[in-house]
């Protein structure tokens, strides 16, 4: 998979739903300049120029693949993800002056939030045809919850990152220590 193939289509729907207000942090989604900003993150290529109707739309995309997240099971999940190819994807391709033939998703004139809609859910529908529901998840520290892609080799991950890894460690092992002093001996 290329840098410019459906996986990367897929890290940045994963990226939007993590802009949304969580515990740990804000909503990081609240000017045009923070669309910028995550497209950029993503080696999306210049020109980036993001207004209030990019926004608006990129918002609505990103409570869409929140809830393709948030599916209970593989028939809802299928549903969301198709009623958003459905409403918003039109594939071709297309050939721009020395760029090879190449896959868009989006329909011409789109905004961003209508390219990220449309691309991204066909970058999630694919990794899931090709590695099954369970490649989207969310990470298991119960104060993150981030959206994740499980597509590499190894055992299942659980962990959005090494930090929320380590964060769910540490307070495991210190509620395993206060467990072990309440039931020493020194107690009776
Ligand atoms: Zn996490």
């Amino acid at each position: 998979m290329t840098a410019f193939g459906y996986s990367r289509w897929a890290a940045l729907a994963t990226a939007l739903a993590n802009t949304g207000p969580r515990q740990r942090h804000a909503d990081l989604l609240r000017a045009p300049g923070d669309l910028a900003a995550l497209l950029r993150a993503h080696d999306e290529p210049e020109p980036v120029e993001v207004d209030g109707a990019d926004l608006r739309d990129a918002l609505a995309a990103r409570d869409a693949f929140t809830a393709v997240f948030d599916a209970r099971d593989e028939a809802a999940l299928a549903e969301r993800l198709n009623a958003m190819l459905a409403g918003n994807a039109r594939p071709r391709l297309v050939a721009h002056a020395g760029v090879p033939l190449h896959l868009h998703v989006d329909p011409p004139g789109a905004s961003w939030g209508g390219w990220l809609a449309a691309s991204g859910a066909m970058g999630l529908a694919l990794l899931v045809a090709e590695h099954g529901a369970h490649v989207l998840g969310r990470c298991a520290a119960e104060d993150c919850r981030d959206a994740l892609l499980r597509t590499g080799a190894g055992p299942t991950r659980r962990f959005c990152s090494g930090t929320c890894a380590s964060r769910v460690r540490v307070a495991a092992h210190r509620a395993a220590a206060r467990q072990g002093r309440r039931g020493s001996p020194a107690a009776s």
